[in-house]
């Protein structure tokens, strides 16, 4: 039998992207692979923590799909979890929408909806839909536009614009109209106002998304992907390191040569010797600023100042166990309440019963969105837990003194943000990072775009599909999207 050298692959961050590309590529038997993760946990946003007998993900996280390539992978993956007690099962989404002091409905129904916003406010929602039917805004640029145009500017304000500003942290005058059109296409909420106030005749067309089922290892969202990565590391083909922060990649103008990764969890004080990794290939996840600032030599000005002006919006979320079951029956509740500072809540207890230590007990998750240089990033954990507790007994939620335990995770980059520049610089970036033939990007942060993990999957399937069919690399998508226009390097 004849021996060939198997290739060998990087994978820079053990997140859904990571873990897809390296459990594909160790399939295909034709490559070693070594997944190299910052974080002392594989999962990256999707994994699940364990805090005194709870279990939280960063926000809860549903299995929801179009694909069926991926549910048919996501249940193969899960098979035999069953008998570990962690069955992948099938959920009916409830959500509702906090504002003002009611709970409307999500996807709204049209008496709730009118009686908590009452007559008065209906009408001139109606009104305001109408003169935005009669006169469209002509040049849509910002997010405001497109919603206003879509819904009128009356539910813009109440539905869109409060949640929309917590989440981002600029004015919805400076969001891209691309996340928009990205995101409210496919985005329950607004078609279910839209079909909520402008007649069931719509209805019959309501997207996959209003049937709202939706798949969750009852475990924890992480599980699956701890499933995965436990396959990854079993085969011989396969290692996941931890604590191996990329910060420096060795490159020569056409190739990456290496990827030199430190322990940032270790003390300070501690020598922080890099490790160098070599391969013939190499697949990101990690946020295309840091690739460009840890790439050595540096690229010109332009492209480094390109990275620099990709903004990511970083997510705390307080965590807490309650002591008191059946909360509400939610599994999120979208807050539009301007007085509070929290975005959204999470209830674990109504994904899986399973995520909590005890079946008196409830595992919140309360999300806040924020940039990692404001004064509230900085709070420490004592401060913000008791900022969460104050503001779940504001709503009239819950009573503070129920709170028995919490814990405080933050993630410095949960949205790649789509400022109105974002476009202009990503398009630079890309074009730059496309001169490497062995480079291939992927995920999230890998391609500044806001996607769930079945999107973040389908970006490793086709770069693998690239690799292993190398002439398609040529027809590289980014290439091809962006070697047409007029980007000057
Ligand atoms: C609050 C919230 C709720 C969400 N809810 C859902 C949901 O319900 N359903 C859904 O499908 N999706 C959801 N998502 C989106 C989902 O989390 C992402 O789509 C998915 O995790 C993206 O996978 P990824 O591998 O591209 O990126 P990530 O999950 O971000 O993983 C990237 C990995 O790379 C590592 N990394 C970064 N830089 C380096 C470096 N320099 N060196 C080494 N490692 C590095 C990171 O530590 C991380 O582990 C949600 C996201 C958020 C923030």
């Amino acid at each position: 039998m004849s021996e060939y050298k198997k290739e060998d692959v990087v994978i820079i961050g053990a997140g859904p992207a990571g873990l897809t590309a390296a459990f594909e590529l160790i399939k295909n038997n034709n490559f070693n692979v070594t997944v190299l993760e910052k974080n002392e946990k594989i999962g990256g946003l999707s994994r699940t923590t364990e805090y005194n007998g709870c279990k939280f993900d960063i926000g809860p996280h549903h299995f929801i799909t179009q694909s069926d390539l991926v549910e048919v992978w996501w249940k193969e993956v899960m098979k035999g979890e069953e008998d570990h007690g962690n069955r992948f099962v099938q959920l009916k989404r409830f959500t509702r929408i906090y504002y003002k002091k009611h709970f409307f409905y999500y996807p709204l129904q049209p008496m709730n909806a009118l009686f908590g916003l009452s007559i008065f406010e209906s009408i001139r929602c109606i009104f305001s839909y109408i003169k935005i039917r009669l006169f469209p805004i002509k040049k849509v640029e910002t997010f405001q536009d497109w919603v206003t145009n879509k819904f009128g500017y009356r539910l813009f304000s109440i539905f869109f614009k409060t949640y929309t500003e917590k989440v981002w942290g600029i004015l919805c005058t400076q969001i891209s109209s691309d996340w928009a059109s990205e995101r409210i296409k496919g985005f329950s909420l607004s078609k279910a106002i839209f079909y909520a106030f402008f007649g069931k005749w719509a209805k019959k067309n309501a997207p996959r998304t209003l049937s709202d089922t939706f798949y969750y290892p009852e475990l924890g969202a992480g599980t699956l992907w701890q499933k995965v990565a436990n396959q990854i590391t079993n085969s011989s083909l396969g290692k996941i390191k931890l604590n191996s922060s990329v910060v420096q990649i060795k490159h020569n103008n056409k190739n990456i040569i290496s990827v030199l990764t430190g322990d940032f969890n270790l003390p300070i004080n501690s020598a922080k010797k890099l490790q160098e990794y070599k391969a013939e290939h190499f697949f990101s996840t990690m946020a295309l600023r840091d690739l460009i600032l840890s790439l050595d030599p540096l690229p010109e000005e332009k492209v480094l100042n390109a990275a620099k002006k990709l903004v990511y919006r970083g997510l705390i979320t307080l965590n807490y166990i309650v002591n008191k079951s059946n909360i509400s029956p939610d599994h999120w509740i979208y807050v539009h309440e301007k007085e509070v500072l929290m975005g959204r809540i999470g209830n674990m207890n109504n994904f899986s019963l399973k995520m909590v230590d005890d079946k008196n007990h409830t595992a919140l998750s309360l999300e806040y969105f924020d940039f990692v240089t404001s004064s509230f990033w900085n709070l420490s954990d004592e401060q913000l837990l008791d900022i969460g507790k104050n503001e779940l007994e504001q709503i009239g939620f819950l009573k503070k003194d129920l709170i028995l335990d919490g814990m405080v995770l933050r993630e410095t980059q949960a949205y790649p943000v789509y400022d109105k520049n974002y476009k202009e610089s990503l398009k630079i970036v890309l074009y730059y990072l496309s001169g490497f033939s062995n480079l291939y990007l992927m995920g999230r942060n890998g391609l500044h775009k806001y996607n769930n993990m079945d999107i973040a999957m389908l970006s490793a399937f086709k770069v693998v599909n690239e690799l292993i069919d190398k002439s398609k690399k040529q027809d590289n998508y980014f290439v091809n999207n962006y070697k047409n226009n007029s980007v000057s390097l």
